[in-house]
């Protein structure tokens, strides 16, 4: 059983010609409204990927949380430890430009509410997914437990937060994009991705995968930095790009070493990109092998 803790939002997501400069207003026309927050895309990933999955998060008690809940249930995720909270579900206002590029702002609502009591037990779990959407605290809490179990752990540093290293020493795989490592690199950001990732490496992560968009992805295990290239597809929105790779790339690690899982990845996260949105885009096991195959 794969345990995804993290945040759950609804997303409200318009299309638009070029985004928005600070104080521009653009125009779109019909909007999105769809389920979102990165621990539950990734839950969703994970899910459609072929692995079992319980969800641990904190939904409102608006008519949003029931809509989010039933789409993950929709899915065969476990939500029994996805709390009902007195206040808002989380909410994320998404513009997507022409070339797919997206920008984001999200309210948390009630994602600020899980708590280190939320856990449930950690019995059958193989492997602990989190992000950076719930309490660092939490997030903590969450990964010492699992540490404590012989469970695994991927933290997706996303969005972008320095880290101390006591919280990166207890992480299995780190997954980031290039903008979450350079917030973790401190005294090395800008510096070449092969060395920073050697220091990053230093300071606890077993494994560390940097996903470069449609440049592919970099990984360092091992000692050593490798690259695996992007699946060429025409992207018409790279929302939940980010959250696929990370969700099948957990999902695949059951079964397969690094590289092959994040050739799958690549192959899952370039298919999110040919849809709109963040879950609704997110591929199932049979796609993802018909690309791979191709
Ligand atoms: P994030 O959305 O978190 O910033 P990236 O933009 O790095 O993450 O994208 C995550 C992964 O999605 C990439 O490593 C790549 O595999 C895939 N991807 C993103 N954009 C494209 C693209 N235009 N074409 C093909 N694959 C893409």
């Amino acid at each position: 059983m794969i345990l995804v803790a993290g945040s759950i939002n609804i997303d409200f997501a318009v299309q638009v010609q070029a985004l928005p400069a600070p104080g521009e207003t653009v125009m779109g026309s019909a909007y999105l409204v769809s389920p979102g927050g990165k621990g539950a895309n990734q839950a969703v990933a994970c899910a459609r990927a072929g692995a079992p999955v319980q969800f641990v998060g904190c939904a409102g008690s608006d008519a949003y949380g029931d809509q989010l809940r039933e789409a993950l249930q929709s899915d065969g995720i476990d939500t029994t430890s996805l709390r009902r909270v007195d206040g808002q579900t989380g909410a994320a206002f998404v513009t997507v430009g022409s070339d797919g590029e997206n920008t984001i702002a999200v309210a948390s609502g009630v994602n600020q509410a899980l708590r280190e009591a939320d856990l449930p037990e950690l019995n059958g779990v193989t492997h602990l997914i989190l992000q950076l959407e719930i309490p660092l605290e939490t997030v903590r809490a969450f990964a010492q437990a699992a540490r404590r179990a012989g469970v695994h752990v991927t933290l997706n540093a996303a969005p972008a937060h320095p880290l101390d290293d006591e919280l990166l020493g207890l992480v299995d795989l780190l997954i980031v994009n290039a903008g979450e490592l350079e917030a973790l690199c401190g005294a090395q950001a800008g510096a070449g991705l092969e060395y920073q990732l050697e220091v990053l490496s230093g300071r606890g992560p077993k494994a560390i995968v940097v996903t470069l968009g449609a440049d592919g992805a970099a990984f360092w295990t091992n000692g050593r930095c490798h690259r695996s290239a992007a699946f060429a597809v025409q992207a018409v929105d790279t929302t939940g790009a980010g959250d696929t790779f990370v969700g099948v790339l957990v999902a695949a690690l059951r079964h397969m070493d690094l590289t092959a899982a994040v050739q799958r990845a690549s192959a899952a996260a370039a298919l999110a990109c040919t849809q709109r949105g963040a879950q609704i885009s997110m591929p199932r096991l049979s796609a993802i092998e018909r690309l791979l195959a191709s």
